[in-house]
């Protein structure tokens, strides 16, 4: 047999690494909505690799085989472009990978990675256990981290129960995000990270990113962000200062909502007072070769196609699902049966401003129906019910179009009540840190006509007017009717 040796494989796979950046390179000078669409997926990768197929295909395998022992040899070794194992890479997730990165860093010349996640909660995870390790230099220090504790139910969970209870590293939680002292007060040399999200869930809390950045960086910490909220199309932490951003992609992302997803983008080079060479160059290729390899949070390779997929509209979606909400909120914000409405998009919500100057319609103003830089303020929104808990209850409990799910970014309109659902276990105290009363619901909405969920919301309310309302549902499902003779 002919060997060819190591060496001959690392060349082949420099020259495979060379087209791929020439390719990202060529991305890099396209529009969003382009390298939403395209992401990383080549024709060369098309005809060379997968048959033609225009979509990127679904690798729904677990390893890679090698052509001889040279090749694993250089495989393992890192030397070659290789996804060997699924826990660590599958091409299905390189595409995912790849497209978030030029998503998230956008218009920003920042160069940047991602490691996708079963999770938003993995990613969440992996991205702030990588600072919480022992210090070689002074092994006995406690660990802190600073963050705002108007976060997502889960977030607030993995932190205040996972990290302060169970590890005792310190969730130095900030009440007021938009009081930059607050953020420096509670900073010192033991603090790993400080983290926010933006605009956060269910409470549409905001703070003003660079300047929270730029303290993050002034201590030699980074800065991550969960931008779920926003996503990419409508914000894109990256560019005003922060390390890394953390995304629960199975939101508006992954509209369609067949499965669960995250990913963890990061700038090259980030800011951290831990000493580990690799961490700071890649953050993003750091976790997929060593800690997450060994953790193994890694997505499938079934969500991450069909994430993508639906990341190729996000832009289209963001807009028109952002004016809906905006049109849904001002309804609401005059019903006689509403205490408050909080979506950033309102003049009245307190961070409306701070929020403008951060959130817009990426490349509206190359769009020809804007022209200029439009604000654009998402789909999430919640509001306050003039009444108590059973008030609020029934309110919700007559909505017919809009589904009752802890769910958001979906395509069709959802609604939660989170004291009883999503920040439930936080408990009462926990609640009014985040600002969730028992009278507030939260509400997502979907691409259907607003006036269809104006018609919704308003029927709804018509029960605190005194309107008995009564459901049955039916007991079969729909899809078993072909098999029953209807007469
Ligand atoms: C849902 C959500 C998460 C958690 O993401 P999962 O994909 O459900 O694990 C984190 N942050 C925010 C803002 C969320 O809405």
């Amino acid at each position: 047999m002919n060997k060819k040796g190591v060496p001959y494989y690392v060349v082949a796979g420099k020259r495979a690494m060379n087209w791929h950046k020439e390719n990202i390179d060529k991305m890099k000078k396209c529009r969003f909505d382009t390298i939403a669409v395209h992401g990383i997926y080549s024709m060369q990768e098309a005809l060379d690799f997968n048959q033609g197929s225009i979509i990127e295909p679904i690798y729904m395998s677990t390893s890679q085989t090698y052509r001889d022992s040279d090749e694993m040899e250089a495989a393992l070794s890192y030397q070659i472009p290789t996804w060997c194992y699924s826990r660590i890479a599958n091409p299905s997730m390189y595409y995912y990978e790849g497209v978030l990165a030029l998503l998230e860093s956008y218009g920003t010349g920042i160069d940047a990675s991602c490691i996708g996640t079963s999770s938003g909660m993995a990613a969440i995870q992996s991205a702030v256990d990588a600072f919480l390790v022992v210090d070689p230099k002074n092994p006995k220090a406690p660990m802190n981290f600073v963050g705002t504790c108007q976060v997502y139910g889960g977030t607030y969970q993995q932190f205040n129960v996972r990290k302060d209870q169970e590890k005792a590293i310190e969730w130095r939680k900030v009440v007021n995000p938009g009081n930059i002292e607050e953020w420096a007060s509670k900073i010192d040399k033991n603090t790993r990270f400080i983290y926010g999200e933006l605009p956060s869930n269910p409470s549409q809390s905001f703070f003003d990113l660079k300047k929270v950045a730029d303290l993050a960086h002034s201590h030699n910490i980074p800065l991550i962000v969960d931008s779920t909220v926003a996503t990419p199309a409508l914000l894109r932490p990256l560019e005003h200062g922060a390390d890394i951003v953390v995304q629960s992609v199975t939101k508006s992302l992954f509209t369609s909502g067949f499965g669960i997803a995250g990913a963890i983008i990061a700038r090259k080079n980030i800011t951290t007072n831990i000493d580990n060479d690799a961490m700071k160059a890649d953050f993003c290729g750091y976790l997929k070769l060593l800690p997450n390899r060994d953790n193994g949070p890694s997505i499938s390779p079934m969500n991450a196609a069909l994430a993508m997929n639906d990341m190729k509209t996000i832009r289209m979606r963001m807009d028109v699902v952002s004016r809906s909400t905006m049109k849904i909120a001002e309804f609401l914000s005059k019903h006689k049966h509403i205490e408050g409405v909080d979506y950033l998009g309102l003049e009245t919500h307190p961070l409306h401003n701070l929020a403008k100057e951060y959130m817009f319609l990426v490349d509206s103003e190359y769009d020809e129906l804007y022209g200029k830089k439009v604000n654009r303020y998402g789909h999430l929104m919640s509001f306050r019910i003039k009444g108590d808990a059973k008030a609020t209850r029934n309110v919700f409990d007559a909505f017919q179009r809009i589904y009752r799910a802890t769910d958001l970014g979906r395509i069709k309109s959802v609604a939660t009540i989170p004291a009883i659902s999503t920040h439930q276990q936080q408990g009462e105290e926990g609640r009014k840190l985040a600002g969730i009363p028992m009278n507030l619901i939260r509400l997502c909405v979907g691409a259907e006509h607003p006036n269809d969920i104006i018609a919704d919301i308003n029927q709804a309310l018509e029960v605190l007017d005194g309107k008995v309302y009564t459901v049955t549902y039916p007991e079969y499902s729909a899809g078993g009717a072909s098999s029953a003779t209807l007469k």
